[in-house]
C-alpha cells in the first residue's frame, strides 16, 4: 500500500453494544471516531447480557482492560455444578414437578471450557463507555437522512445539522435507518426485520423472592420448557436479582408496529394458563407487555457505497442461542481492524467488502440457527418435539461452532481480503459488489433513507 494515509472521517450511528466496541476497537487503534446517539443518555432498556467465550474472546482483542472490567460487573451462576451450564432443561409441568416424578433430575447444556457470566446491558454499556474518551459520543443525536455525496457520506440529524463523512457505520439497532439505507435499491423486502411468531413478557425479581417462588431452582440459569410455551431465568446483578423471560409461540403475523404493546395482566395470564402454577407467581414482576421477537434472517449485503451496517441493524437475532451481542461484537473486531488499514477514503469500500465477505456468513448463521433453537425449546422443533434427553444432546452439540471461533483468523482473512483488493485496485473493473448495487439502485451512485422510511433521491 505504501501510501501517504489519509485522514478518514469515520461516523457511528448508535451507543448500543456494537456502536461502543466499534468505537473502543478504533479508539484503540488510534482512528478518531464519533458516534452519534439518539437518545439522551444511555439506555438502561433490556437486562442481563450473556457473553459466551467467543464474544469474551472478542473483548479482549477490542481492549485488553474491557475482560477485567466485564467481570467484575458480571454474573455467575450461583451452584458450582451449574458453572459451565448455559442452562438446565426442565419441564415446565407442576404436575411432573419439574420433570423429577418421571425421573428426570436435570439436563444441563454447556461445556467444560464455557463459564456462564452475564452482565446487565446498562453496566455494561457504562463499562464501555469508560474505555473511550468522554466526548466521543454525541448524544441527542437522531439522525434523519442520509445521502451518498460523491465519494462521501451526508448524514443530516433531526435538529438540522449535518455532517459529512468519508465512513458510517451504522450500529442503529433492529429498525436503524443505516438498513434502509444499504439495502433499500438492492433488496427492499429485507429492510424490515421478520417476526420470528413468538412474543415474550419480561421481567426482573429479587433473588430473595425468587427463591420463594422457584426454591432450589433459583440462582442458576433454568429453561422451563412445555408445547409452545416457555420460561427463561438467570440471575444478574452478582445475584441480587434473577432476569425472567417468558415465551410464547404465536402462530399469527404481528400486527401493527414492531414495538412492545400493551396487554391486560388477564391476558398475560391466559396467554401461560397451561403452563407450571408456580412459575407464573413471577408475573406479578412482569409488566403486561407483549415484546416481539423479530429478526434479520437473510441480509444480502452489510454494506452499499461507503455506508456500513454492525450489530443488530446487520443481524438481528432471536435469543434462542443468547449470541446477538456477541456477533456484533465480533463485527466491531473485524471492522476496526479493518478501517485502520484504509489510507484514503476510495479503500472505504474494500474495507467495508472484506468485512461483509468474513463475518456475514457467520453472523447469519447465527440468526438462522438461534431461531430453530427457540422452536427446539418449545418444543417444536420437527423429529425432537417433546423429548427432552433429544432436546439437550441437540442443544449440546449446536452451541460449540458459535463458542469455539478463531477470530485471530478472521481478522488475517479479512486483512487478506482487503489488501488484495488495495492491490489490484488500479488494474481491475469494478468489484462485482459494486456493480450488483449500482446496477439494481433506481439511481447510480445514490443511497438515501430518510427517517419516515421514503427514499430521499435529491
Ligand atoms: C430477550 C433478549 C435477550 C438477549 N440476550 C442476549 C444474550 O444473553 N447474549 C447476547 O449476546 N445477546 C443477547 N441479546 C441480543 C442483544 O441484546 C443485542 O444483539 C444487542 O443489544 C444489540 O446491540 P446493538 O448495539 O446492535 O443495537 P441496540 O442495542 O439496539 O443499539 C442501537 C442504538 O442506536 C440508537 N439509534 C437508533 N436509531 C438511531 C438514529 N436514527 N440516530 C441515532 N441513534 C439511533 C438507539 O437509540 C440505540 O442506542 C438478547 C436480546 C433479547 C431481545
Amino acid at each position: 500500500m505504501g501510501h501517504d494515509k489519509q485522514h478518514i472521517d469515520i461516523a457511528i450511528i448508535g451507543a448500543g453494544i456494537g456502536g461502543l466496541a466499534l468505537a473502543i476497537g478504533l479508539t484503540k487503534r488510534g482512528i478518531p471516531v464519533t458516534v452519534y446517539e439518539a437518545a439522551a443518555e444511555f439506555s438502561a432498556v433490556g437486562a442481563g447480557i450473556g457473553l459466551g467465550p467467543n464474544a469474551l474472546q472478542a473483548i479482549d482483542l477490542l481492549d485488553s482492560r474491557f475482560r477485567s472490567l466485564y467481570e467484575s460487573a458480571s454474573t455467575e451462576n450461583e451452584r458450582p455444578e451449574f458453572e459451565n451450564s448455559v442452562f438446565d432443561a426442565l419441564y415446565a409441568d407442576e404436575s411432573l414437578d419439574f420433570g423429577e416424578k418421571i425421573g428426570w433430575q436435570c439436563g444441563l447444556v454447556g461445556a467444560e471450557y464455557f463459564k456462564r457470566s452475564s452482565a446487565h446491558r446498562k453496566d455494561l454499556l457504562e463499562i464501555m463507555k469508560s474505555l473511550i474518551t468522554q466526548d466521543t459520543v454525541k448524544f441527542g443525536k437522531k439522525v434523519d437522512q442520509i445521502d451518498k455525496i460523491n465519494e462521501k457520506v451526508q448524514v443530516t440529524f433531526q435538529d438540522g445539522h449535518t455532517i459529512v463523512v468519508d465512513a458510517l457505520v451504522g450500529c442503529d439497532g433492529i429498525k436503524g435507518i443505516t438498513r434502509r439505507a444499504v439495502l433499500q435499491n438492492v433488496a427492499p423486502e429485507e429492510v424490515p426485520a421478520k417476526y420470528c411468531n413468538m412474543y415474550i413478557y419480561r421481567g426482573i425479581v429479587p433473588m430473595a423472592e425468587a427463591k420463594k417462588i422457584l426454591a432450589a431452582h433459583a440462582g442458576d440459569a433454568k429453561w422451563f420448557m412445555s408445547k409452545g410455551k416457555g420460561l427463561a431465568i438467570y440471575p444478574i446483578s452478582k445475584g441480587r436479582e434473577e432476569n425472567f423471560v417468558f415465551f410464547i409461540h404465536d402462530p399469527s403475523p404481528w400486527k401493527g408496529p414492531q414495538e412492545a404493546v400493551d396487554c391486560s395482566r388477564d391476558e398475560m395470564i391466559s396467554d401461560l394458563a397451561s403452563f407450571d402454577g408456580r412459575l407464573l407467581k413471577l408475573l406479578s414482576w412482569a409488566k403486561p407487555l407483549r415484546w416481539p421477537i423479530v429478526h434479520h434472517p437473510t441480509t444480502p449485503t452489510y454494506y452499499n457505497g461507503n455506508v456500513c451496517l454492525l450489530g443488530d441493524v446487520a443481524h438481528a437475532s432471536s435469543p434462542g442461542q443468547a449470541a446477538g451481542a456477541g456477533q456484533g461484537l465480533e463485527d466491531a473486531v473485524v471492522l476496526s481492524h479493518l478501517l485502520s488499514l484504509v489510507t484514503s477514503t476510495d479503500q472505504v469500500q474494500k474495507a467495508f467488502m472484506a468485512y461483509d465477505s468474513v463475518r456475514r456468513p457467520r453472523a447469519q448463521k447465527v440468526v438462522q440457527t438461534s431461531e430453530e433453537a427457540g422452536e427446539m425449546y418449545i418444543w417444536n422443533a420437527p423429529r425432537i418435539g417433546d423429548d427432552m434427553s433429544k432436546i439437550v444432546d441437540n442443544a449440546n452439540s449446536r452451541l460449540h461452532w458459535i463458542w469455539q471461533h478463531d477470530l485471530r483468523e478472521d481478522i488475517a482473512r479479512a486483512e487478506n481480503m482487503f489488501r488484495a483488493e488495495v492491490q489490484e485496485e488500479d488494474t481491475q473493473p469494478p468489484s462485482y459488489h459494486d456493480a450488483t448495487i449500482n446496477d439494481l439502485g433506481s439511481e447510480p451512485n445514490r443511497i438515501a433513507a430518510t427517517a419516515a422510511g421514503m427514499m430521499a433521491l435529491r
